[in-house]
């Protein structure tokens, strides 16, 4: 208890405890450094007026203490300052803490010998002064508490002061002066430092709260910044660095909100996939960089890009003035990837088109803008690749037309009114039929003038291509059943599907179990599909998904042979069990000889490779007997028949079907069988 109480008010306690800990030492000359500057100012100011007060009465010493108090304020304000500022570097110069002090040992000093001539002179003044001496003690023992050092330096200086002035004290015997002052002394000295012990505790209470406080802040900050690399990563194309789709849409949405006008440029790369099949995917990846790298320096002309998916990037270019046209823009695109060409010898020529539209002039809202861009850029490269069309009025027919087909396709699609006919495929040695094709056939009132092939692009084009595919495999598996039930037709009848369901592997993929689960043998489904489908637009895995069906025993015709890319290298990579040759080389073969030339090449290309080959199109006794001399095996065509509603199809069966009906082994072959007995593909 005794103990306690001495260390309680113990300055060299106070001390210790004050310098075991850093941080509270920190904060408590931070607080001292603070209030003495204040004090300082306050000093100075009373000690002027008593400076100017002593040059009226006429007193020199009243003007020689005055002013030595505000030289010294001066000094202790410097140190204060150099102090503070060590301080707020997180370092503390302790020299200037010293000087402080000896500049108050200095003052208590200054104040004993300013009053000794004052003593002897005025009794009153000298009263007063002892009461000032020790009202400043009183002050200075609150102020400086927190640091004991000086608040020690300042009661010794101080007490020297009073000390030395006691003798010249007449009135009062010098022993109760004295004995009072020392009693004094004690007294601010243990209140001092208690008070200083109490101030340590409150600042250790703030220190902790104020760590607490960053700690929190510090976590607040770490999280937060994780949450900004996920977004960046979620907003971010990882290739080109560029934003991603994602973004990009909310870039849209946002600009369309603010009604301010705006262009949007869709860029895609020109025949990418070729690009990748013939230089590899690490130069597609590089193409795909060099267009990253220079549309990221669109945001100097105020744009904002990203890449969408695939070979395909979007700017969107802020006002639509002039200068921001989208041809400008792509004039730029290409004019950067030539310089980057120049100094990069890995990066391919790389040809872009692009197609823009404006808003709010060309469309309203993000999906009408987007295709309408889209529409622009499809146009731009029918018309030549590598070039630029700006949406334009002339299209808006075709938008208007599209957009009606696609309305069209989505109430097909929700009502099921799709059926399928069957056009007869003929064995052109025995004129039988040994197969068929089945063809949508849509109610007549719902597409009136639109072609099948631009159902099925519109389709497509506007995110229904899967959707329409998956219809089409129900429709045909529920036709494939009633003929096996109703008609005891089992033949090898085609299918077409577009190249959106090959971007769904899984849901084609449950449509063909569906169909092996009515037990329909997957020999006899044979499924056709375009180059397009195969090696078009951001087609990928595709060729992965055919080796699967045909694995499941499926077969696989390419449609519409030689009106795609149509490289013979393809046939050779696919897994394909049938060629068929365009309408369009069938159309004119006898007179165009280079058109019977690319028949004739092919028919023995698919004979050495054991393919089936089939003629489309063909509508003439002509034509037919042609083909079956260059040695045609299969051909289907007006001349037999129409696509048939199934009822006439099944009739068509019976009276030119074959004689016995084919047993699984006069199915057509499967890529695997072609496989066993041709060469091994060369795929990568
Ligand atoms: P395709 O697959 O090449 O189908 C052959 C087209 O040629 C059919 O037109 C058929 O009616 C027509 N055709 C057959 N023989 C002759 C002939 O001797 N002379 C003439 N001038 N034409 C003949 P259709 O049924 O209008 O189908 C057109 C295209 O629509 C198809 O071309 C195919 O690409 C697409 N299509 C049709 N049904 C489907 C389907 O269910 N799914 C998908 N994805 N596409 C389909
Ligand atoms: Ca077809
Ligand atoms: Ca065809």
């Amino acid at each position: 208890m005794n103990l306690s109480f001495k260390s309680h008010f113990s300055l060299t306690a106070v001390q210790a405890e004050l310098e075991g800990d850093p941080r509270i030492q920190a904060r408590a000359l931070e607080v001292f450094g603070k209030r003495e500057v204040m004090n300082s100012y306050l000093a100075q100011f009373v000690f002027g007026l008593i400076a100017i007060a002593g040059y009226f009465t006429g007193n020199q010493s009243l003007v020689v203490i005055g002013l030595i108090h505000c030289l010294v304020d001066q000094l202790v304000r410097r140190n204060l300052r150099i102090f503070s500022r060590t301080l707020a570097q997180g370092e503390i110069d302790r020299g200037h803490l010293r000087a402080i002090e000896h500049v108050f040992y200095g003052v208590g000093f200054a104040w004993a010998m300013a009053s000794w001539p004052l003593a002897e002179a005025l009794d009153g003044l000298r009263l007063l002064l002892t009461v000032v001496s020790v009202a400043g003690l009183l002050v200075m023992a609150n102020t400086t508490c927190f640091a004991p050092r000086v608040f020690r330096a300042s009661v010794i200086g101080f007490a020297l002061g009073i000390a030395v002035a006691i003798p010249a004290i007449a009135t009062i015997p010098w022993y109760v002066l004295g004995g009072a002052t020392a009693a004094f002394l004690i007294v601010v000295q243990g209140v001092g430092a208690g008070t200083s012990r109490q101030l340590i505790h409150m600042l250790q209470m703030q220190v902790e709260r104020d760590e607490a406080i960053e700690d929190r802040e510090r976590t607040i900050a770490a999280l937060e910044s994780a949450r900004r690399a996920a977004t960046r990563l979620a907003e971010t194309d990882n290739l080109t660095g560029l934003a991603n789709r994602f973004l990009f849409m909310t870039k849209l949405d946002a600009l369309i909100a603010g009604g301010e006008p705006f262009s949007l440029t869709l860029l895609d790369i020109d025949l990418f996939k070729n690009i990748n099949d013939a230089l590899g995917h690490a130069i597609g990846d590089e193409s795909l960089k060099a267009i990253g790298a220079v549309l990221a320096r669109s945001t100097e002309r105020h744009c904002f890009a990203a890449r969408l998916g695939g070979d395909e990037f979007g700017v969107i270019a802020p006002g639509g003035q002039a200068q921001e046209r989208g041809a400008d823009l792509m004039a730029w695109v290409k004019q950067g990837i030539d310089d980057l060409r120049a100094t990069n010898r890995d990066i391919p020529a790389i040809s872009i088109t692009g197609g823009s539209a404006y808003f709010p002039g060309d469309a309203r809202t993000r999906s009408d803008l987007l295709a309408a861009a889209d529409m622009a850029q499809r146009e731009a490269k029918k018309a030549k690749r590598g070039g630029h069309l700006d949406y334009s009025s002339s299209l808006t027919d075709i938008f208007r037309r599209e957009n009606r087909i696609a309305r069209g396709i989505s109430q097909a699609i929700a009502s099921r009114s799709l059926s399928l006919h069957f056009q007869p495929r003929i064995n052109l040695m025995t004129g039988r039929v040994e197969g068929a094709e089945a063809l949508s056939r849509f109610p007549d009132k719902a597409f009136p003038g639109h072609s099948l092939e631009e159902i099925f692009d519109v389709a497509e084009n506007h995110g229904l291509g899967a959707l329409l595919d998956e219809l089409v495999l129900d429709v045909y598996r529920e036709a494939l059943v009633r003929l096996r039930d109703e008609n005891s037709i089992s033949l090898p009848i085609s299918v077409n599907l577009s190249g959106a369901i090959l971007k769904a592997p899984e849901r084609l993929l449950a449509k063909l179990d569906m169909l092996i689960g009515e037990g329909l043998p997957p020999s006899l489904i044979r499924i056709e599909i375009t180059e397009n489908a195969i090696y078009g637009r951001g087609q990928t895995g595709v060729i992965e998904l055919l080796d699967e069906i045909v694995e499941l025993g499926f077969s696989l015709a390419l449609d519409d042979f030689g009106t795609g890319s149509g490289t013979l290298r393809h046939l050779v990579n696919l897994p394909i069990s049938e060629i068929k040759i365009d309408r369009s080389f069938v159309s004119g073969m006898l007179k165009d000889r280079n058109k019977s030339a690319i028949i004739g090449g092919l028919i023995v290309t698919g004979r050495d490779m054991g393919v089936d080959v089939v003629a489309e199109g063909v509508e003439s006794e002509d034509e037919a007997n042609r083909l079956r001399s260059m040695g045609a095996q299969f051909a289907q065509g007006y001349l037999w028949s129409r696509p048939l509603p199934i009822s006439q199809f099944a009739e068509f069966v019976r009276l030119f079907g074959p004689a016995v009906r084919p047993t699984l082994s006069g199915a057509p072959r499967t890529a695997v069988a072609r496989r066993s007995t041709f060469q091994p593909a060369r795929r990568a």
